[in-house]
């Protein structure tokens, strides 16, 4: 069957067609991200039930509409257009985190990564490698967000997510494996929308966790600029050569350099802040520049952590 590529205005329709409430027509997307910049989407829906959520991915893959889940968009860059996207947001059914027997630990993908954190340590298990990184846990699962030397996927044992099989959409678990992630990357081939994860890890003292936490975010205070308006680290560290992505923009002399609103964090070089009404595209242009740098000076590609959409 042929599927005409639909019209803003034919989207638009289709979407209404679903009956969904908690749809906002023409969103603005710089409120959805903590850089605060972006234009605005075609629509952006709150599911807060599993069968609205399917129900909205039906209706976007049968009429080949693009759609994007997004967290808490601490790790995302929209561009300043009119994106003609369907984005998602995870509600209710989804904000949720159980303990369950033998050291299982059950949580929706809309559930905070640092409640989570926290949560855990009071109850003595330990995931402080993951504390201080804002975020919901679905999109630090999709990212495998975490520290130098561990990222949230090494805890997950199963997955729970929308699977699109040539169309066909249905819920899905599946057990991780190994091979389904590594530094900052996670895929899974038809994964459209991740709802929970299972994870697991072995209990411990519950005061040395806590511990661990709060001296892990006062060294991340103190070195990242944490309150600035960032969308994280903007690249991978690179996995061969010497030194990290923000050692390399720093050696660059590009600490503090600015274009337009945008600025290199002089706290740390591979964070990008939006300093003074920033537009993405300022951000975008200044990291071309710390990546020709990087390229000139070290002969190293720097690729992008954050998620740019529509670049
Ligand atoms: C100040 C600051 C500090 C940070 N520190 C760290 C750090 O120490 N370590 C680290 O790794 N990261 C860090 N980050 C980056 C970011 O916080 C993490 O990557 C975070 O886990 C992303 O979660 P999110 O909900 O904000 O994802 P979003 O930014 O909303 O989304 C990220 C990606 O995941 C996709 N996505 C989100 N949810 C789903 C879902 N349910 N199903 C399918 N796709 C989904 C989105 O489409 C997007 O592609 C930092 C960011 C900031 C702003």
């Amino acid at each position: 069957m042929k599927v005409e590529i639909l019209t803003r205005e034919e989207i638009k329709r289709a979407v209404k067609c679903t009956s969904l409430d908690n749809i906002v027509f023409d969103a603005d997307i710089s409120v959805l991200t903590s850089i605060k910049t972006g234009g605005k989407a075609l629509c952006c829906f709150a599911a807060d039930r599993m069968e609205d959520l399917k129900k909205i991915i039906d209706t976007c893959i049968k009429n080949k509409i693009k759609f994007i889940v997004v967290g808490d968009g601490t790790n995302i860059i929209f561009n300043d257009e009119y994106n003609d996207i369907v984005i998602i947001r995870l509600g209710k059914d989804f904000d949720f985190l159980r303990f369950a027997d033998g050291d299982k630990i059950i949580a929706g993908a809309a559930y905070n990564l640092s409640k989570f954190v926290n949560s855990s340590a009071e109850r003595g298990y330990d995931f402080s490698d993951l504390s201080g990184i804002p975020g919901t846990i679905g999109g630090s699962v999709m990212g495998n967000s975490g520290s130098k030397n561990t990222g949230i996927c090494n805890f997950i044992e199963s997955i729970s997510y929308i699977s699109n099989n040539d169309g066909i959409i249905m819920e899905k678990s599946s057990v991780l494996k190994n091979s389904d992630f590594n530094y900052r990357h996670f895929y899974i081939p038809d994964l459209a929308v991740l709802t929970g994860v299972v994870l697991k890890t072995r209990k411990s003292d519950r005061n040395n966790i806590l511990i661990k936490i709060k001296e892990r975010i006062k060294n991340k205070k103190l070195t990242q600029p944490v309150n600035a308006k960032s969308a994280g680290c903007f690249f991978r560290n690179p996995i061969y050569g010497s030194g990290s992505a923000g050692e390399l923009i720093e050696a660059c002399g590009l600490k503090g350099f600015i274009y337009g609103g945008s600025r290199i964090s002089s706290k740390h070089a591979n964070y990008i802040e939006n300093f003074d009404n920033a537009t993405s595209k300022d951000i975008f242009i200044l990291s071309k520049i710390a990546k020709s740098m990087v390229m000139e000076k070290f002969g190293i590609k720097l690729e992008y952590e954050v998620k740019l959409i529509g670049f």
